[in-house]
């Protein structure tokens, strides 16, 4: 699998194949151009409903993307449509539009002659681009991958997803969120919910974890990085959700995890390859 930074939490892991995109809200590398020129199927993943995890203009990919995988609070069906509407009024998109009616053709079990807006149904969206509303605690089997959703101590989930060959979590914004300055009845309520968020966690083992050591938290950045490590079995940390400057791992952290390997991305379209035995 090749891991590619696109900016803040989002990235794409990818298999040769398959592309899976997680928390995309900018992509200035052009990263995901150059997959779908490739030929690649897209698999979405939304952990939460902030600007920052989701924007809309994901769905400018519709007609190469062949799951969605979203927090049930993401108006992610809503706006599908809202797209595949767009696409098939707007006469500038004809060659995105002949893209996406083939693939409402191809899946569809209903027979659909001329597709119109007013056949645009939920369930039609829901079919041919296999859209899957999570909440946390569920998990979800469809097109050879397997989801869960697990907390967060903001807003919506964090996503552990078995592609068959690879273990992936991805934070959303579960973190510790201890904000030195904040009273000290927020920050025992931080700490109590990340207690709490983080315990059905414990024991999972992952190939790839991409958590957040945000640089808003200066002297915490890293506690909740090192509480999570503690519990789950990691054998590749990728840090997001910068905020500021490149994480570096602090002393502590080191001595913490001497052999805990890290993958730190620098710019958009920094990439590395992680096999799996
Ligand atoms: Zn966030």
């Amino acid at each position: 699998m090749k891991v590619t930074y696109l900016e803040h939490s989002g990235f794409v892991i990818e298999d040769g194949k398959r592309a899976y995109v997680f928390d995309y809200w900018k992509d200035p590398a052009g990263v995901i151009d150059t997959l779908v020129e490739q030929g690649y199927e897209l698999h979405v993943f939304v952990s939460h409903i902030h600007h920052d995890h989701y924007v809309k203009s994901i769905f400018k990919y519709l007609p190469y993307i062949h799951s969605i995988w979203y927090h049930e609070d993401v108006p992610a069906l809503r706006d599908v449509r809202k797209q595949i509407q767009h696409i098939v009024t707007v006469k500038e998109e004809a060659n995105t539009a002949s893209l996406v009616l083939e693939r409402i053709n191809n899946d569809c079990t209903t027979d659909i002659q001329t597709v119109s807006e007013e056949n645009i149904t939920d369930e039609l969206v829901q079919q041919v681009f296999s859209l899957h509303s999570m909440a946390v605690g569920d998990t979800l089997e469809a097109d050879d991958i397997t989801v869960t959703m697990f907390g967060s101590t903001d807003a919506g989930g964090s996503f552990l997803v078995d592609t068959g060959t690879h273990r992936i979590f991805h934070a959303g914004d579960l973190n510790w969120w201890h904000w030195s300055g904040d009273t000290p009845e927020n920050i025992a309520e931080a700490k109590a919910l990340k207690e709490k968020e983080f315990a059905p966690l414990t024991g999972l083992s992952v190939d790839i974890m991409m958590f957040p050591v945000d640089a808003r938290l200066e002297v915490a950045r890293e506690w909740g990085a090192l509480e999570v490590l503690g519990l789950m079995d990691t054998k590749l940390f990728i840090p997001m959700h910068a905020n500021g400057p490149t994480w570096v791992p602090s002393d502590t952290f080191r001595h913490t995890y001497p052999t805990q390997r890290c993958w730190i991305p620098e710019q958009p379209g920094d990439a590395v390859v992680e096999e799996v035995k």
